[in-house]
């Protein structure tokens, strides 16, 4: 018989009400991240889920979201599936960190969430390089606009939570010229640099970056 139910009463109590209510057994509470990993490959064996590889990301339909996900996380979980079938379900929604430099795939394949997010980059840094040094209301109303729109439409949907978030909170998009349009992008992009774990960029040098070209040349 097991200890807690000659000792502790009470405590036999509250186990098994969690059990009836949850329909688990009680789990440690300084489950480590190897025991709580098997837990979760347990629950989504007996749900019937598929046990997807860490950085899969599921779209709102509910099946995996490719542009949400690194093509390291893709073919991990093509892999693991049974012969080539895509699961329908999501184990896990790991933000999405992978590096796919090593990854070899065809360039007419649809775009991961690194690939996205350097073609989607260049196209908002190229947008502020090539806004009006003076911008008319009609302009600057446009861009904000533009700016909510992106925040909501943007297809990495976790990244696009994430986004319109740091917007909100106190980083509304500052489009009074094009070097204030220009910093704040500057400034976005490194907020997501930060939580990637990547170096941020220096941004007085956007406009070498995205505009001008480095002052050595090598651009001209
Ligand atoms: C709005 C948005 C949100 C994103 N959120 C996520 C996320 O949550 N999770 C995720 O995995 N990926 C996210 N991404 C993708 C991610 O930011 C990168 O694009 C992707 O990881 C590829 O990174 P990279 O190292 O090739 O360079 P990128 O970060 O894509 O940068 C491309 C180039 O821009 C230049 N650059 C870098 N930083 C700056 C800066 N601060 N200002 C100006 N120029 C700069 C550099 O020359 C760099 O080579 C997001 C992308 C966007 C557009």
């Amino acid at each position: 018989m097991p200890i807690t139910e000659i000792q502790f009463p009470i405590l036999t109590h509250f186990l098994c009400s969690v059990e009836s209510n949850t329909g688990m057994p009680p789990q440690p509470l300084d489950a480590t991240p190897a025991q709580a990993a098997k837990a979760e490959a347990k629950q989504q064996q007996e749900d019937g889920r598929p046990n997807l590889p860490k950085g899969v990301v599921l779209g709102p339909d509910g099946k995996p979201c490719r542009s949400c996900t690194s093509v390291a996380s893709w073919m991990a979980m093509a892999r693991s599936s049974p012969s080539g079938s895509k699961p329908t379900n999501i184990a896990t929604s790991v933000p999405p960190a992978q590096t796919t430099s090593s990854l070899d795939i065809p360039s007419d394949c649809p775009p991961d969430v690194e690939q996205l997010g350097r073609s989607t980059w260049t196209l908002l840094h190229s947008l502020t390089a090539n806004y009006p040094e003076r911008p008319s209301l009609t302009q600057q109303s446009d861009t904000r606009q533009f700016m909510s729109l992106f925040g909501k439409m943007y297809p990495c949907w976790v990244c696009a939570d994430d986004f319109r978030a740091w917007m909100q909170n106190g980083n509304a998009p500052k489009v009074s010229n094009r070097e204030e349009f220009g910093k704040w992008m500057c400034e976005a992009h490194n907020a997501v640099n930060v939580k990637l774990g990547k170096p941020s960029f220096d941004c007085d040098k956007w406009e070498e970056r995205w505009r001008t070209g480095w002052k050595d040349g090598r651009c001209d």
